[in-house]
């Protein structure tokens, strides 16, 4: 036995008795302020970012260096073990030649995004970037990069704390 609501019990509110001052209305503007933290391996990786660092956790149990850091590792059901700096040179994984910027907006030029592996980390540890000193026409798939870091002052602890990665050049370390 089922009975449908036809009409709901009490006084249904339209927008324009809050307008018109029909029912009571309060407005307030909420202080409301909130600290996240980032945990233990996510914090370490982004204060070596502003030192212009690239860091890591290994794992003894799979020899795997997991990149960006993890405490735990997911193939072995354990603790990491240990912290370690890696090189701040890989090879482009792939990648977008997006003629949208970051709000959706059309550009004319567009920018060059994807993903890099960094030289010392394991395989499928890629980290999300952008791509500069290189066309469209130049980018490469197994490209070799080097991270671009801001000026020191200008670093925040992020990951823009890298303003892009460039083509590898002779010379670099
Ligand atoms: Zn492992």
């Amino acid at each position: 036995m089922t009975s449908r609501v036809k009409e709901w019990p009490g006084h249904e509110l339209r927008a324009s008795d809050l307008l018109e001052g029909e029912v009571t209305v309060a407005r307030f503007r909420p202080d409301a302020k909130y600290a996240w933290s980032a945990g233990e391996a996510m914090s370490r990786f982004l204060e070596e970012l502003q030192r212009g660092r690239f860091i890591a956790r290994a794992c003894k149990g799979c020899g795997r260096v997991l990149f960006p850091p993890r405490m735990f590792c997911e193939q072995c059901f354990r603790p990491t073990d240990a912290w370690v700096h890696l090189r701040d040179t890989g090879i482009i994984e792939t990648f977008s030649i997006s003629y949208l910027d970051k709000d959706a907006r059309r550009i004319p030029d567009p920018i060059l995004v994807g993903v890099v592996s960094l030289d010392d980390a394991s395989p499928n540890m890629g980290l999300m970037h952008y791509f500069g000193e290189m066309t469209k026409d130049e980018i490469r798939i197994g490209m070799r990069v080097k991270a671009v870091w801001r000026p020191p002052e200008e670093r925040r602890g992020s990951v823009l704390d890298i303003a892009y990665f460039r083509p590898l050049r002779e010379g670099d370390g």
